[in-house]
């Protein structure tokens, strides 16, 4: 059963034909490290580890690589704003180099979290300034550049195919300068490769290079890098959708015009997450990250969970009774898994090929996820299957889902008699409105492996993760 994805560039659903058979390359955009990653992040994230997942799945050898962004990236997607690593340095005096390594940390916490696999190759942007260097000179050779203000630009009318990925017309290449666009630019797609002195005095990300001291832009390090790993041609590049007009539209005009060829056979593209008050960003301020749904009670495979229930090419809303629902069903899940792996029957797999059919059917047409996971329901209800043939089946789905069941534990702790004592100094704290006691006691639990949770109906703990 072939793997069917929907390609970006054609805007079809396309057999996966690799380049080099039983194996692909995927590069994946990875964080700009100067904040937490919020949950609507993470869903591009999550699609991107069942894709992977998928190919795993089909027996493929997967090469994934996935970068992250330390320097280079402004507010603005197009060159404009300020720094985002600058802005983050100033916000938490520090160094940019150690907002970069707290939240490169943060991220791979969280990811662990999401049961997302690490991906074989990680790279920093600020360790391959010398890949990028030359990359750009490679463009300059082609005369694809052209330097102003003390900047190195790239100049989209030289490009035929610049705008391809994202359908962009000429006529909207040609449109008006758009506000706030740096006058240095020939053409207000044209965008920068390289910075000199000219932007940012405080940068303290700097280098040498034959233009000048300075940093590079964002988008030449992903073209770069994954040039580097995986070759001038490869297989898959993924991102979320907002990626599209301008960062991937950018990498393809980098890397198919140093090359001349080809670059990146399959984009896939991960919808929004959404609030019912509009996006979500980092920018807005209004953004919800993986702790704050632990501070509230969910664990973060609720969270998966309640991703798998939506296409990843369709735009999920996040509300707070819409993932207690995934929770709820979630935990159903669980107790039943539980219930199932006490069983001392045999498995006949002759009884449940027709599962194993559709389930790989429903993953590999472009990855139906809210299809597999009815599909693993059925099972759980089918009355013509043992409970040894279902626990085999939730394992053998559950590689692609990633809701990691088999070291899933039953929730229920029993207490110490010091834990309990804690529970009960910390209920009265709670009280007496004392917040600073009750936290200092949820600190001391912590410390004996018991993480307590507030919940409508009081406190309630669960084993420390
Ligand atoms: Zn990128």
């Amino acid at each position: 059963m072939p793997i069917q994805l929907f390609n970006t560039l054609t805007r079809k659903k396309e057999e996966f034909k690799p380049i080099k058979a039983g194996e692909v390359g995927i590069y994946t955009c990875g964080p700009t490290v100067y904040n937490y990653v919020h949950i609507g992040n993470l869903r591009t994230y999550i699609f991107e580890d069942i894709l992977k997942r998928v190919f795993l799945y089909n027996s493929f050898k997967v090469r994934h690589v996935m970068n992250i962004t330390d320097v280079g990236h402004l507010t603005g997607d197009a060159d404009s704003g300020i720094d985002k690593m600058l802005l983050a340095a100033q916000r938490e005096k520090k160094t940019a180099w150690d907002v970069a390594k707290f939240y490169t940390r943060e991220f791979f916490k969280d990811t662990g979290r999401l049961n997302i696999i690490k991906a074989d190759i990680v790279c920093k942007a600020t360790e391959h300034i010398k890949e990028m260097i030359e990359l750009i000179q490679r463009l300059e050779k082609k005369g694809l550049t052209y330097t102003a203000g003390g900047n190195v630009y790239y100049d989209i009318s030289k490009f035929t195919d610049y705008g391809k990925l994202a359908l962009l017309k000429p006529e909207d290449l040609k449109a008006g300068a758009r506000v706030g666009v740096d006058a240095n630019k020939k053409n207000p797609h044209d965008f920068v490769l390289w910075f000199t002195k000219s932007k940012f005095d405080e940068q303290e990300m700097k280098w040498e290079s034959p233009w000048g001291k300075g940093y590079p832009g964002w988008h030449i390090e992903c073209s770069a890098m994954s040039m580097k790993y995986l070759g001038e041609h490869f297989d898959i590049h993924c991102g979320g959708i907002d990626h599209i007009p301008v960062h991937h539209t950018n990498e393809i005009a980098q890397s198919e015009g140093a090359t001349g060829k080809k670059w990146v056979n399959y984009w896939l593209h991960g919808e929004f997450l959404v609030l019912e008050t509009g996006r979500m960003g980092k920018s807005l301020g209004n953004f919800i990250t993986i702790q704050k749904l632990i501070d509230q009670g969910f664990g973060p495979l609720d969270y998966r969970y309640f991703c798998l229930n939506a296409h990843y090419r369709k735009q999920l809303t996040f509300t707070v009774d819409a993932l207690e629902g995934a929770k709820n069903a979630f935990r159903r899940l669980k107790e039943r898994y539980f219930e199932f792996r006490k069983s001392r029957e045999k498995a006949d797999k002759a009884k449940f090929k027709k599962y194993e059919d559709e389930f790989l059917e429903a993953v590999n047409n472009d990855l139906n996820m809210p299809q597999a996971l009815a599909i693993l329901w059925q099972v759980v209800d089918d009355s013509n299957l043992n409970g040894a043939e279902k626990r085999f089946l939730m394992e053998k789905f559950d590689e692609v889902l990633g809701l990691n069941l088999k070291n899933s534990k039953e929730e229920v702790v029993a207490l110490s008699p010091e834990a309990r004592k804690l529970i009960e100094e910390r209920e009265k704290a709670r009280k007496a409105r004392d917040w600073k006691k009750s936290d200092e006691l949820r600190n001391r639990l912590k410390e004996i492996g018991i993480q307590v949770l507030d919940t409508p109906e009081g406190q309630k703990w669960v084993a420390e993760k």
